[in-house]
Parts: C-alpha cells; structure tokens; sequence
C-alpha cells in the first residue's frame, strides 16, 4: 500500500523515470503491485551511465521523494534501478522511497556522486 502511493505521488515520472504503476491488486492476505515491465537493456552508448544514473536520482529529488536504496555505501554499483529499451535507468522498488526536500549537500545525490565516480563538474553537467 505505501509503495502504491509513492508511485502515485510520483505520476510524472513514470514510465520514464520509474515504472508506469497501473494499479494495486488486493487480495485475501496479500496485495500485488502492478507496474510496466523493465526489460533491462543495456545502458545507451550515447549516454554517460554514470551521468545518467545520477540525473535520474535527481529529478526523483526535484519531485520530493528520496529513493533511500539506491547507494550502498559499502558497493560502487548503485542498485534498484534497470535500463529500459532506449538504453536509460529507471529506479524500481520504491519501498524504502521517503518525503524530500532536497537542498545543496543532500546526502543520498553526495553518496551517489561518490559511488559514481562524478567530478562536481559532472554533476553541475547532468544537473540541468
Ligand atoms: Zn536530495
């Protein structure tokens, strides 16, 4: 149920950003998401994999939300997120997904920056 209304908080980026979430299913003891199906391409050669993985992060930020499982900071390789069919990531599992206000220094897009491997440069580059 919660994560159903991440999803509709959401609405704007889905099917882009996140998956399309058509509805929620409720049944005896059990509940079902149902959301578009990410097939996981591989990332676009015309994009920076990095540079992309963080704009995603980011517009969710700009919506209000924190994905909050996205970086772990013992790995190098963000996770909860897939490639769709042009080759662009797309945050899945929304789970842990809280009310945001981001500001200058935010400390999930720092995280990710530091995973990513991204100068400041790049950021202020993917930040537009
Ligand atoms: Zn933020």
């Amino acid at each position: 149920m919660a994560e159903f209304r991440r999803y509709l908080a959401l609405q704007k980026l889905m099917g882009d950003d996140i998956p399309r979430c058509y509805g929620l299913c409720v049944g005896w003891n059990t509940a079902c998401l149902v959301t578009s199906l990410v097939p996981n391409h591989a990332p676009s050669r015309k994009l920076s994999k990095a540079g992309a993985i963080y704009a995603v992060l980011r517009k969710m930020h700009q919506a209000g939300w924190a994905h909050n499982d996205v970086v772990d900071d013992g790995s190098r390789s963000p996770r909860n997120l897939l490639w769709n069919s042009e080759g662009r990531p797309v945050l899945i599992d929304l789970v842990t997904a809280t009310r945001h206000t981001c500001n200058q220094g935010c400390s999930e897009l720092m995280r990710l920056q530091k995973a990513l491997g991204l100068t400041n440069h790049d950021v202020t580059i993917w930040a537009r």
